[in-house]
């Protein structure tokens, strides 16, 4: 297995119920190291560009609203198989399936209100990564 690096946010669900340490300590104690993290306050169109990907879904327009209203906390994390060990870690994306002990069981209030965000595959970490941070920023 190769040491990965991935792209993890902490949802504005989330920092408005002072879950960042909590949600910061599960990724460290699953062995991620957290080589990049800050607190940003999305703009309509960094949220759109962001998700670009889902513009045609249904709840496109929920989930941008969702992700402009607080601050968010975007982050690196480096480990082990981390792309796929953290969608393990934050759990299935509606929390009524998500399994004992992730964190979206834990913390996630609605499909839409789901307390975290990570890359699902080493292309979208990349692009990921590079949406939010510059080399200089990353102190692995
Ligand atoms: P993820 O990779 O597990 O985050 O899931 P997706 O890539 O499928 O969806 C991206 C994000 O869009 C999810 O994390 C949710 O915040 C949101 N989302 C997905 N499906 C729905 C839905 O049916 N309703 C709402 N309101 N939001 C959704």
């Amino acid at each position: 297995m190769a040491v990965e690096r991935t792209f993890s946010m902490i949802k504005p669900d989330a920092t408005r119920r002072n879950l960042t340490g909590a949600i910061t300590k599960m990724f460290e104690d699953a062995g991620f190291s957290v080589i990049a993290s800050k607190r940003v306050w999305m703009s309509r169109r960094e949220a759109e560009g962001f998700y670009a990907v889902h513009k045609e879904r249904p709840f496109f327009g929920e989930l941008v609203e969702s992700m402009c209203s607080g601050p968010t906390i975007v982050q690196v994390l480096q480990g082990e198989n981390a792309i796929a060990r953290n969608r393990e870690i934050m759990g299935a994306t509606n929390p009524s399936d998500a399994a004992e002990g992730t964190i979206r069981k834990a913390f996630a209030l609605s499909i839409g209100e789901n307390s975290v965000h990570g890359s699902d595959a080493p292309e979208t970490a990349s692009q990921e990564i590079a949406y939010w941070f510059s080399e200089t920023e990353i102190v692995g």
